[in-house]
């Protein structure tokens, strides 16, 4: 067996992660994956043995060709046998005669005995080795290069299923309620607290793949949804088929028929039904039929059979189409609403209903995309980036979101619903315990005084804001308010609320951004697609391209403080030069110039810019020689400068706030602008984090702006220390290397002055 795989190594692969890919659980995957493994490579054993983390051991899943009686017996410690040593080095281990080898240890009754030549590679998912793929010859001879590539690749892309199919375990569906366990699962803590609810899962239109499970009593009238759904898109094709017959080949008009005939043959309709009186609502019931007929098109030699599966899945979201516009799309809230979705957007966030939305969950994103930041600022317990969440499974059942650990668990039992009690019973206490500190500015113990502004977005923020004492605020982002549109918002509409977000405020400063679209913030009825969008057209860049967005927007700020003579501040997102800087100012003074000719008197805003590009930092001075005030938006700061998407779970550990690069950057920044008298402030999240206001402070700003949640919390850190300790220590942290050493040195320092409780709830 050499090469005969290798020239169709493509083809192989991919069969296999389909087989795999469509196994209901772990043990059915893992069946499949030493089946398929043994018959590509053609080998006489195929084996899996998967780590045990608590226990701390390997232990022997699946095996073709061993004893099918040792499987889920036979174990070994992590340093014993080829397979720990595979699991050590994270390397393959391909030797002739494994019975030879110093490690090789002999297991009884496993069945090894009659075979010699041992290859092994680890599975290995986001770093972390989570088994061993083995396989297995009696003759003695080293597995050549392209097997030992074949398993390599293979394992790669088994590790992502096996972690799935680990995680989704004993969710698996078809399980009655009673015999359904308790689950965690591990993602990123995005906004503390805890919340407690049912699962509403939220999917995309038009997405077959992420329909939910979700079962139906209505059977009948499923029934009649869909059966309407099969005409209404029959009447469709016949329609497009009229419309388009003068323009297309007849062979091209074939694939009309081929179309209405499979909606006639009873084969997909017939299963639809069939699966929906078995229980599921119709488009679950679709999607799966849909999705096993293509995956058994996809897996044929044939190319032209395999096209089928395309038009199989093409109809497919036809007839998805037409079951969704019947509105059952709508999202249902509960009352005790817990919203988990794929790729939830703040749009989703802020379309839900605040007094039933208990806790957020997304399976993509990180602790700094902006839903996330809004979910903080709405005090909604979140979490994001639980990579193998099985959203499908998960609708309607009853869950706890950990905001502060980043775990959400479904099905909790009553102790772990007794010891959340506990935390929240805590931290309600907690913030009980700060409200004293509403009313006080915040004074640090050697009488330094700092101002905390507030971020907000939405309406709901104002209050919260207020009752926590905000002295300002330091980031209104305008396009919240963009988002929850369908079209852009008219000057006299954006006055009118811009307005009652400066009366609400009124007489505190308010920082108003223009418009920061593009990156992860998408309007739905202007989409931006690029392939790198945090790289691309994104904040002053849309609006100076756009000027009469960016004119209506200035001019509804300004005409908005008509009468009521807020210290109304215009604040510019994503700047990278100063000849940026120049336009939007050139373009506010003219808006200032027309309203004054129109005959309202209105006082000229200061204008500022955001600190939020690397080239910003270096020209610090001279845009603060051009401005009024400069904001360090550190969220999109520090992504650019380490070179990490905010967005992206992935790598979200190597988003790090105490970088010392990040740090000698803010301290650079705020010198700069000191240099030439101007204020600043900053309103990312890092300024709600108390062991970086800490820091903060030290550096110089003037001004901290946060989420309304984090602000009392800030105010008792700051208003425990001299801000001459905390120079001590930021100088101490400014000759340190190392993020981690900085973060655990700080929090420390928290710890020591009895702040132990909010180094834990941040
Ligand atoms: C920032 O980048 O730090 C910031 C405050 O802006 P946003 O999070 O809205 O991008
Ligand atoms: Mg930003």
């Amino acid at each position: 067996m050499t090469s005969q795989f290798s020239s169709d190594f493509p083809r192989t692969l991919r069969r296999v992660i389909q087989e795999v890919s469509k196994a209901g659980d772990l043990d059915a995957s893992l069946e499949i994956i030493v089946e398929q493994v043994q018959t590509a490579m053609n080998t006489e054993v195929c084996s899996v043995y998967l780590k045990d983390e608590e226990r701390q051991q390997y232990v022997f899943m699946a095996t073709r060709g061993l004893n099918q009686e040792s499987k889920g017996k036979v174990t070994l410690a992590l340093d014993e046998g080829l397979v720990g040593l595979v699991g050590e080095r994270a390397e393959p281990v391909n030797e002739e005669d494994a019975q030879q080898h110093p490690r090789n240890r002999y297991i009884e009754g496993i069945g090894e005995e009659p075979f010699h030549s041992f290859l092994g590679v680890p599975i290995t998912h986001h770093r972390h080795v989570l088994g061993v793929l083995v396989v297995q010859q009696m003759a003695a001879r080293r597995f050549d290069e392209s097997e030992e590539a074949f398993l390599i690749t293979l394992s790669a892309h088994l590790a992502g299923v096996i972690a799935h199919a680990r995680a989704t375990g004993s969710l698996s569906l078809g399980k009655s309620e009673n015999e359904l366990v308790t689950t965690q699962f591990k993602g990123m803590s995005a906004s503390p607290g805890v919340g407690f609810g049912t699962a509403v899962v939220v999917y995309p239109e038009a997405d077959l793949s992420s329909i939910p499970e979700r079962l139906t009593e209505d059977t009948y009238g499923e029934v009649q949804i869909f059966k309407n759904a099969v005409d209404e898109t029959k009447m469709e094709i016949r329609n497009l088929s009229r419309q388009l017959g003068t323009q297309l080949q007849p062979g091209e008009l074939g694939l009309f028929d081929a179309y209405l005939q499979m909606l006639d043959n009873t084969e997909i309709t017939g299963e639809v039904i069939f699966l929906i009186r078995q229980g599921d609502w119709a488009q679950g019931a679709l999607r799966k039929v849909i999705e096993s007929h293509v995956a058994n098109f996809e897996n044929m030699e044939d190319e032209i059979l395999r096209e089928r599966g395309t038009d199989i899945k093409d109809l497919g979201i036809r007839l998805l189409a037409k079951l969704q516009s019947s509105d059952t799309r709508m999202v249902k809230y509960t009352e005790d609403t817990i919203l988990i979705g794929n790729e939830l957007t703040a749009t989703d966030l802020a379309l839900a209903p605040a007094e039933k939305l208990k806790g957020f969950v997304s399976v993509k994103g990180s602790a700094y995309s902006h839903v996330a930041i809004l979910a903080e600022a709405m005090a909604i317990p979140a979490v994001m980036g639980i990579e193998d969440l099985p959203t499908m499974l998960l609708d309607g059942k009853p869950v706890i979101v950990d905001g502060f650990g980043g775990t959400l668990i479904a099905y909790p039992g009553s102790e772990q619903i007794e010891y959340y009690r506990r935390v929240l019973r805590e931290e309600a206490e907690l913030v009980d315990g700060l409200g004293g500190l509403a009313d006080q500015p915040c004074i640090m113990k050697d009488n330094h005084r700092i101002g905390l502004w507030v971020n907000t977005g939405l309406m709901t923020d104002v209050a919260r804001s207020l009752g926590r004492g905000a002295e300002g605020v330091g980031l209104y982002r305008t396009e919240m308010y963009f988002m929850m549109n369908d079209r852009f918002p008219t000057e006299e509409e954006q006055r009118v609320i811009y307005r009652q977000h400066l009366q609400a405020f009124h007489p505190r400063p308010v920082t108003m951004r223009t418009l920061d679209i593009g990156g992860d913030k998408a309007l739905p009825y202007f989409p931006i697609e690029e392939a790198n969008p945090f790289l691309g057209w994104r904040g002053i860049r849309v609006t100076l391209d756009h000027r009469e967005i960016f004119l209506a927007q200035v001019r509804a700020m300004i005409k908005a403080n008509e009468g009521l003579d807020t210290d109304l501040r215009i604040m510019l997102p994503m700047i990278s030069s100063v000849a940026e800087v120049d336009e939007a100012q050139r373009l506010i003074s003219q808006c200032y110039r027309e309203i004054v000719e129109e005959g309202i008197e209105v006082e000229m805003p200061d204008i500022g810019v955001m600190i939020e590009v690397p080239a910003a930092v270096y020209q610090a001075r001279d845009i603060s020689k051009r401005v009024d005030f400069l904001s360090v938006g550190s969220n999109d700061l520090i992504q650019y400068m380490l070179a990490v998407d905010r967005n992206n779970a992935h790598v979200a550990e190597l988003y790090q706030e105490f970088h010392p690069a990040v740090l000698h950057a803010l301290k650079d920044i705020v010198d700069a602008a000191h240099a030439e008298n101007k204020p600043l402030g900053i309103c990312g999240e890092m300024a709600g984090n108390p062991s970086a206001a800490l820091l903060l402070a030290a550096m110089g700003f003037d001004v901290l702006s946060m989420n309304a949640t984090n602000l009392l919390m800030v105010k008792w850190a700051l208003t425990s220390f001299a801000n001459s300790k905390g120079r001590r220590i930021l100088n101490r942290v400014l000759k340190m290397d190392n993020a981690y050493l900085i973060k655990n040195y700080v929090d420390d320092q928290l710890r020591k002055t009895g702040l132990g409780a909010i180094v834990r709830s941040v």
